[in-house]
């Protein structure tokens, strides 16, 4: 079957997203686009996800992500089949930043909300940083916890693995590749002929509510659990 998704977007809890990006502004306003998978995916952190996924019921799927910086300041979609492997990687990711207290008022805030949208904290280190773990290793203990580590905006200019490293190669071993709302695939690939035998989702990344995708990127999965799309995105397919 084939499901439509965003599988890049930031909640409050990421510096640079607006303030009302919150469990049930977000989880509705991909229900009113006709989504049925989104993904929530802060910057180095995990922490608004239980309450995405509480806000959302059963009336979309909600896959535990993070979006996290690398060594290289390659900055890599990391998904999970639960919200547990989705903690335990934010853990991995946390003792491997230094602390940088977070300066609000120029990064904004890191707010933790509940499923009711109620603010139950701030998170007080800076998200926005790179981690002390490179590309291979944030990709190797994301696969140990059984999720997929997907290179971020590839045809960006900054924090993507081609901007940062150069090139991918097929020793890294990625099955999908994202690209932002700037491209195309087809465009992508008239620049890029030597990325065509891997799968392109195309996200929104979006900070901002209005930017949420409308329902127009699908991916063909066995049926509509997280566990489905995980393993839909660990294969290559490709129109
Ligand atoms: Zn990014
Ligand atoms: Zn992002």
């Amino acid at each position: 079957m084939k499901i439509y998704y965003d599988l890049h977007i930031h909640s409050a809890l990421s510096p640079c997203a607006e303030g009302d990006m919150t469990p049930n502004n977000i989880v509705n306003m991909a229900i009113l686009k006709g989504l049925d998978v989104i993904a929530i995916t802060d910057h180095n952190s995990a922490k608004n996800i239980d309450a995405c996924i509480k806000a959302a019921k059963d009336k979309i799927l909600v896959i535990p992500g993070m979006e996290i910086e690398s060594r290289e300041e390659v900055h890599l979609l990391c998904l999970f089949e639960d919200l547990n492997s989705a903690l335990m990687m934010e853990k991995t990711v946390d003792e491997n930043t230094a602390y940088i207290k977070n300066r609000e008022d120029i990064f904004g805030r890191q707010e933790i909300l509940d499923e009711f949208d109620n603010l139950i904290g701030t998170h007080d280190k800076l998200l926005l940083k790179s981690c002390d773990l490179s590309v291979y290793e944030i990709k190797k203990e994301t696969e140990r916890l059984g999720g997929v580590c997907i290179p971020a905006h590839i045809d960006r200019e900054s924090f993507s693995i081609i901007s940062n490293l150069g090139f991918i190669t097929e020793d890294m071993g990625f099955t999908t590749l994202e690209i932002s709302n700037n491209t195309t695939r087809e465009e992508f690939l008239g620049k890029n002929e030597y990325l065509k035998n891997y799968s392109f989702i195309q996200n929104s990344d979006a900070h901002a509510l209005g930017y949420i995708n409308e329902r127009v990127n699908a991916i063909e999965v066995y049926d509509k659990t997280l566990k489905s799309v995980i393993s839909a995105l660990k294969l290559r397919q490709n129109p």
